[in-house]
């Protein structure tokens, strides 16, 4: 990813759901921020720890020129991690640094469907691609939650069904691989972005639209984790690299 640097001024912090923490930042700093062209566009908040800069990935849910901020959506996890809590309990005049953005997606218009699904941590990111879908766009898109209390209201096209499974005790991923595994196939060329715990999303779905549905690279390029259970960003880092290799080295046996 580009690596400009930005320090940014949280401006106020607004709960969305009991799991969902939204954080404005602006502030002088705004001005050198560069917006990026993807829906998925995510930046990386450092966070100093012990003299080493600890980075955590949030997706920019929007930026406001006018007002000169942007607005990322924490996951509240629990008390774990770095980001999360910091989201819960920062104060307006506080200050972060962060890199980027990066990012890679965005709805194609040649599409002939879209299919997107994933979990808390990836629904800033299907909600800014459902906002800027065409209006006559067509789809599935499966997010799922805690429970009803964690549903947003989403703009999205009138042909695009929105799906949202509650996870309730249910470990993460599983229902999301249930619900887009037993979802009609449509006819045509479909466009995939799918996301959230890094086992469910990489062991099952990517293996269902890739090697089950056929989905070429080109239109399947966005299937990946974006947090592993019982890992901090570091352990899952180390993860995707032995995950990686692993299938390399069965590439090539
Ligand atoms: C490109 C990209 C975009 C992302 N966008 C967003 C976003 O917009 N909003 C967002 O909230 N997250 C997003 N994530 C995921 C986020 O980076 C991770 O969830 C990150 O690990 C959170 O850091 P932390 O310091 O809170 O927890 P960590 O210190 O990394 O982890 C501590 C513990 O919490 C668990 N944990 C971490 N994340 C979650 C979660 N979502 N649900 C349940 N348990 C969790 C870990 O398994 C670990 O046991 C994105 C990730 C990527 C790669």
């Amino acid at each position: 990813m580009a690596r400009p640097r930005t320090s940014l001024t949280v401006q106020r912090t607004e709960w969305l759901t009991p799991h969902l923490i939204r954080v404005h930042l602006g502030g002088p700093g705004f001005a050198a921020f560069r917006p990026g062209e993807f829906t998925d566009s995510y930046v990386k908040f450092i966070f100093p720890r012990d003299g080493v800069e600890v980075l955590r990935t949030y997706t920019v849910r929007s930026v406001d020129q006018l007002a000169g901020e942007i607005a990322a959506d924490f996951v509240f996890h629990g008390a774990e991690g770095i980001a999360g809590p910091w989201a819960a309990s920062v104060q307006p005049g506080e200050t972060i640094d962060l890199y980027g953005p990066g990012g890679a997606y965005s709805p194609r218009s040649d599409a002939d469907w879209h299919l997107l699904a994933g979990d808390e941590a990836a629904l800033p990111a299907i909600a800014t691609a459902l906002e800027t879908m065409n209006a006559d766009a067509t789809g599935m898109a499966f997010v799922e939650v805690a429970g009803p209390d964690d549903e947003l209201p989403l703009k999205k096209p009138d042909g695009v069904e929105l799906t949202w499974l509650h996870r309730g005790v249910r470990p993460p991923g599983e229902l999301l691989a249930e619900a887009v595994r037993q979802a009609p196939w449509a006819h045509g060329q479909v466009q995939v972005f799918i996301h959230g715990e890094a086992k469910s999303v990489m062991h099952d779905l990517r293996r269902y639209v890739r090697r089950e549905r056929g989905v070429s690279a080109e239109w399947a390029a966005s299937i990946s984790g974006y947090w592993r259970l019982g890992r901090t960003e570091e352990g899952f880092r180390e993860w995707k690299a032995e995950l990686t290799a692993s299938e390399s080295a069965a590439a090539n046996s």
